[in-house]
C-alpha cells in the first residue's frame, strides 16, 4: 500500500531533474526550451505534456547527446505518470547503458525501480533499487539521493519490509541534517510517520505528525501535510476515538477536494470515516462515505484499498440488513483477499531472494557514507577550523560503531536466513541441503546413469591471502557465473561448502561428464581477472563419480568417489579431471592424495 507516495515521488523527481536541466541551460535553444516546459507540465498538468513532447519528437535529429538523455529521462518520467510502465522501462533500458553520471543513472534507476514495483515485477525492481543505492557515495545533489532513498522506502513499504524502509526513511531525513522545513525533511518526515503507523508505533508516529506539518507546509508541499493529518485521524479511528476522529477527518476530505482528489489517502480517510459512523449508528453516513472509498478504490485498481474497503461496505450492509448487498461484498472482498494473498507471496519470495544481499549493501554503503563525513571532519579539525569538531567527531565514531554492530547482525542474520533457504547468497547456486536434495531426486531414478562432479578452488587460500577476501568473493561468483553457463538444462550445481562445489547431471555418462567438466575447467582457467581489479591465474580441480542405470552407487557414496576423484587430480598437479574408477590403486592414490 503506497498512498500519496506516487505524489511524493514526483515532487523529489523534480526536484532531481530540475537541477540537471539548471545545470544544463547554459546555452538555451528551441529544444532546451521544449525540454524546460515539458518538465515543468510533468510537474504541474502532465495532461498538457504531450504538447512540447510531440514538438521534440520532430525535432530530435537535431539533439545534442544531452538533450537526448534529458528528452528520455523526462520521456520516462511521462510514461510512468500515464501507468504505461511497460514501455517506461524499455525506453529507460534501452539508454541506461550509455548514461555514466551517477546522478543521471539514478534517476533513470528510479523509473526501473517504480516502474517494475507498479508492474509487479518485484525481484526487477529490489534488482535497480540495490544498483541505485550502490550510485548513493557518487551521488552529489541531495536532491537526485533523496529520490534514490524515495525510491527504496516506496518499494520496500509495497513488499511490507517496513522495517527495512524505515532505515531509508531515516537517510532521507538525515541528508540535510542542519536544515529544517526543507522538501527532503518533509518527505522523509512522513515517511517515517507512515512507517511507524504500519509498524504499530502509534506514540513515536503521532509525536513527529506536528514537526511533519511544520516541515512540509514550510517546503509548501501542501499535499502531503494532508496526507501527514490524514494518517493521523485514520488512526484516531483505528484506536476507537470514533467521535474525534470524524470531526478531524470531515475537513480534511473538504481539503482534498482543493489539493487534489486523485489521492488514495482520499479513499482511506472516507474508508476510516464509513467505519467510524458504522460504529456510532449513523448508517446514511456510513454508507455514503463507504461507498466513496469503494468506487475510488477500485477506479484506482489498489488491490489492498479494494480489499479494505469491499470488506467496509460487506458490514455497512449487513448492518442495515441488507444481506443479499452484504454478501455479495464478501464474495467481492474474498477474491481480493486471495488476489491480496497470491500477491504478497510473491512480494516475500522476491524479497527473500534479494533482501539480506540488500542490507549488507544498504549497511555497508551506509558505513562508507560515515568513514567519508568522519574524514571531512578530521580534516576541518586539522585546518582548527571549529573548536567543537572533537565533539561531533567523537559522535560520528559512535555512530559508525552502531552502524558497524547493524552490519554484524544482519551478516549474523544472513547466516541464519541462508540455513533455511535454498540459495548461497555468495555465488547464487544452490545451498549444500538444496543441491543434496536435488541430486538424490536424480539418483532415486534407478532406470538412467547419473553422474556427480566435485570441484574445488587451487590455492584459493593464497588469492584470499593476497588480493583480499573480497576478491576471493569475487572469484567464487564469477566461476559459479561461468561454469553454470556451460552446464545442460536439467544440471543443478550447489555451494558444498567455501570453495568447493558440486555439480549432478542426470542421464550423463562418464565421458560426457569429463567432457563438460574439461569444458568448466578451461574456462575457469581463462577467466580475465583483471576485472577484479588484480592480475592472477585461478584454476579448478575436478572429480567425476557415475553410476550406471541400475548400477548400485548411493548418491553418498557417489559423493565419496567424486571427492576420492577430486583429490587424486589435486595430487597430480591440479587444474585437471579426474573420472573415478572401481580400481584399489585409485583407490590407494587418492587415499594418499589425502
Ligand atoms: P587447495 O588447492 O588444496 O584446495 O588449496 P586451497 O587454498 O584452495 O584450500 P584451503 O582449504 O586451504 O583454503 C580454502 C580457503 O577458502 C580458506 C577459506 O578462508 C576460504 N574461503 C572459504 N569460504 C570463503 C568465502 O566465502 N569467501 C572467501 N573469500 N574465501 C573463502
Ligand atoms: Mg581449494
Ligand atoms: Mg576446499
Amino acid at each position: 500500500m503506497v498512498m500519496g507516495k506516487r505524489i511524493r515521488a514526483i515532487a523529489l523527481l523534480v526536484c532531481a531533474l530540475g537541477c540537471c536541466s539548471l545545470a544544463l541551460a547554459d546555452a538555451p535553444n528551441a529544444v532546451d526550451a521544449l525540454l524546460d516546459e515539458s518538465l515543468a507540465l510533468i510537474i504541474s498538468t502532465p495532461e498538457k505534456a504531450s504538447v512540447p513532447f510531440a514538438k521534440l519528437q520532430a525535432l530530435r535529429g537535431t539533439f545534442t547527446p544531452a538533450q537526448n538523455h534529458r528528452y528520455h529521462a523526462h520521456y520516462a518520467k511521462y510514461l510512468g505518470w500515464q501507468g504505461r510502465h511497460e514501455e517506461r522501462i524499455a525506453l529507460v533500458q534501452s539508454i541506461i547503458g550509455q548514461v555514466t553520471s551517477p546522478s543521471r543513472r539514478a534517476s533513470l534507476l528510479y523509473d526501473l525501480v517504480d516502474g517494475n514495483r507498479a508492474l509487479g515485477h518485484y525481484e526487477s525492481a529490489l534488482q535497480a533499487m540495490n544498483e541505485s543505492i550502490l550510485l548513493l557515495p557518487s551521488i552529489d545533489s541531495i536532491n537526485a539521493k533523496a529520490l534514490v532513498l524515495n525510491g527504496a522506502v516506496s518499494l520496500l513499504t509495497t513488499l511490507r519490509a517496513y522495517d527495512e524502509a524505515l532505515v531509508f526513511a531515516e537517510r532521507i531525513i538525515a541528508l540535510e541534517p542542519d536544515k529544517t522545513g526543507t522538501r527532503t525533511q518533509c518527505h522523509g518526515l512522513i515517511n517515517k510517520v507512515e512507517l511507524n503507523y504500519k509498524l504499530g508505533n502509534r506514540q513515536l508516529a503521532e509525536s513527529l505528525v506536528p514537526e511533519t506539518v511544520l516541515a512540509c507546509d514550510a517546503s509548501k508541499e501542501h499535499m502531503t501535510t494532508l496526507l501527514v493529518k490524514s494518517l493521523a485521524a485514520i488512526d484516531l479511528i483505528d484506536s476507537g476515538q470514533y467521535a474525534k476522529g470524524i470531526t478531524t477527518s470531515l475537513p480534511l476530505v473538504q481539503q482534498f477536494q482543493t489539493v487534489g482528489t486523485g489521492s488514495n489517502w482520499l479513499a482511506a480517510v472516507e474508508e476510516a470515516l464509513a467505519r467510524a459512523y458504522l460504529k456510532t449508528g449513523d448508517m446514511e453516513r456510513a454508507e455514503y462515505f463507504g461507498t466513496q472509498a469503494y468506487q475510488r478504490a477500485q477506479a484506482a485498481k489498489d488491490l489492498d484499498w479494494q480489499e479494505k474497503t469491499s470488506e467496509t461496505m460487506a458490514a455497512v450492509k449487513r448492518a442495515q440488513g441488507q444481506l443479499t448487498a452484504a454478501i455479495g461484498f464478501y464474495e467481492i472482498n474474498l477474491a481480493f483477499k486471495k488476489k491480496a494473498f497470491d500477491d504478497q507471496q510473491q512480494k516475500n519470495l522476491a524479497y527473500q531472494r534479494v533482501k539480506f544481499e540488500n542490507q549488507d549493501k544498504a549497511n555497508q554503503m551506509a558505513l562508507l557514507e560515515q568513514k567519508n563525513k568522519n574524514l571531512n571532519t578530521e580534516k576541518a579539525l586539522q585546518h582548527g577550523k571549529y573548536q567543537n569538531l572533537v565533539l561531533l567527531l567523537t559522535l560520528g565514531l559512535v555512530a559508525l560503531a552502531i552502524l558497524g554492530a547493524s552490519l554484524v547482525r544482519t551478516l549474523r542474520q544472513k547466516n541464519s536466513f541462508r540455513k533455511s533457504a535454498q540459495i548461497d547468497g555468495l555465488t547464487q547456486v544452490s545451498n549444500r541441503a538444496h543441491f543434496t536434495e536435488c541430486a538424490q531426486k536424480a539418483f532415486n531414478n534407478k532406470d538412467s546413469v547419473v553422474s556427480l562432479v566435485l570441484f574445488d578452488m587451487d590455492f584459493f587460500k593464497k588469492i584470499n591471502d593476497t588480493y583480499g577476501h573480497a576478491t576471493g568473493d569475487w572469484v567464487l561468483k564469477t566461476v559459479c557465473h561461468t561454469v553454470k553457463r556451460r552446464l545442460p538444462k536439467d544440471a543443478c550445481m550447489g555451494r558444498m561448502g567455501g570453495e568447493e562445489f558440486a555439480i549432478c547431471l542426470p542421464t550423463f555418462s562418464a565421458e560426457e561428464t569429463r567432457a563438460v567438466a574439461e569444458r568448466c575447467r578451461k574456462a575457469i582457467a581463462t577467466v580475465d581477472s583483471r576485472h577484479s581489479g588484480f592480475n592472477f591465474q585461478m584454476t579448478a580441480s575436478f572429480g567425476i563419480a557415475t553410476r550406471d542405470a541400475n548400477g548400485s552407487f548411493s548418491f553418498e557414496q557417489a559423493l565419496a568417489a567424486a571427492d576420492k576423484a577430486l583429490y587424486f587430480s589435486k595430487n597430480e598437479g591440479r587444474n585437471r579431471v579426474t573420472v573415478y574408477q572401481h580400481s584399489d590403486a585409485f583407490n590407494h592414490d587418492a587415499a594418499q592424495a589425502r
